[in-house]
């Protein structure tokens, strides 16, 4: 039934409903400029209101400000701790990235501190690309999660990172079961489909999909993406043209981004990175929109074509040899 909240829909076999559009919280963190507590505060209310269930942040993000700030939030949201999901991360720290047991095992004592809960939903290695090796992730961050899923700290684990290859590498090689959930960003937008072909695979194994920046972490949006994105310069130049397009046309390309990467139902949620009340609203009218009229499938062609040059255009990441 098409209602006026988002929709949502089953994470892989873990039994969680997660919202469609999952409030990324990275922007809680001063990732993508400041934000006050109080705009961070009226964010994270109206989103869990307006029916988005799913929060993501991690240690990483502001040197561990996302966290301490989306805890704040949740908290005094007065929402009940059942009424909404909560994804973090271990091994990514601004001090640099340490996968070891030892650390992983500290690391999510840490977190549920600064985000005042006993236990949170999803617990995902952040960014295995960085990992000294992938073998070390199966070998001795993954065993080190399933123990702290056995202690209650966490339900669910998962996996990031931005080279696809990096999940096949890894589901390939652990026990079934052992990793409920993978996060790709970047991957499922409008100037970036890869994660399309993957979709099969990963349902086969069981693995909940979570996609990350539809709006290409800013590339897809008016105001353009931060200094530090590391996308090359034809690959920016052709997504400002692609918003300057549709903003002569009076229309919109982050809420064009956004309903694209929901239209796959296979992925469970799109995490978006939100900093303002306005954009809770924007992102949340534009998941109903979509339920409602569709795409507007005129505008999407020409956007497709203005990117057609860059299509699947990606920057490196993890340790380069
Ligand atoms: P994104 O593509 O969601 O873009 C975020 C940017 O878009 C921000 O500048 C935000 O202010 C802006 N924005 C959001 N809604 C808008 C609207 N309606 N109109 C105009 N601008 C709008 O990129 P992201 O924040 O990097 O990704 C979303 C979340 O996904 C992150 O916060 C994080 O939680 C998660 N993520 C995880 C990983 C990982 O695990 N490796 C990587 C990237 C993102």
């Amino acid at each position: 039934m098409v209602g006026e909240v988002v929709e949502v829909r089953e994470l892989g076999k873990t039994g969680l409903r997660v919202s469609s559009v999952g409030f990324g919280a990275s922007p809680l963190g001063n990732v993508f400029g400041h934000i006050t507590h109080d705009e961070a505060l009226s964010s994270v209310r109206r989103a869990l209101q307006l029916g988005i269930n799913l929060f993501d942040t991690s240690p990483y993000y502001g040197g561990t400000l996302s966290e301490s700030v989306l805890g704040r939030c949740l908290e005094a949201s007065g929402f009940p701790r059942d009424s909404y999901i909560v994804s973090t991360k271990c091994g990514r720290y601004v001090e640099g990235f340490d996968f070891s047991a030892d650390r992983v095992t500290r690391s999510i004592d840490e977190s549920l501190q600064r985000l005042r809960l006993d236990y949170v939903d999803i617990l995902n290695c952040h960014d295995i690309e960085f990992a000294p090796s992938l073998d070390q992730i199966i070998t001795e961050t993954i065993p080190a999660l399933q123990k702290i899923k056995e202690s209650g700290k966490a339900r669910f684990i998962g996996i990031t990172g931005l080279p696809l290859e990096i999940f096949t590498y890894v589901l390939d090689r652990v026990p079934p079961g052992s990793v409920d959930v993978i996060l790709s960003y970047c991957h499922y937008g409008i100037n970036d489909t890869t994660l399309q072909d993957l979709i099969p695979y990963l349902q086969n194994k069981g693995v909940g999909i979570i996609s990350a920046s539809p709006l290409s972490m800013g590339l897809l949006t008016e105001t353009g993406p931060p200094d530090w994105h590391p996308a090359s310069a034809e690959l920016k130049s052709a997504c400002r043209a692609a918003a300057v397009h549709c903003k002569e046309k009076g229309k919109n390309i982050s809420k064009l981004s956004l309903q694209y990467s929901l239209a796959t139902k296979e992925i469970s949620s799109v995490l978006v990175g939100m900093n303002s009340l306005q954009q809770v609203e924007e992102n949340v009218a534009a998941a109903v929109e979509l339920a409602n009229h569709g795409v507007d499938s005129e505008l999407l062609f020409e956007v497709e074509a203005i990117l057609e040059p860059v299509k699947n255009q990606t920057w490196p990441s993890g340790i380069q040899s």
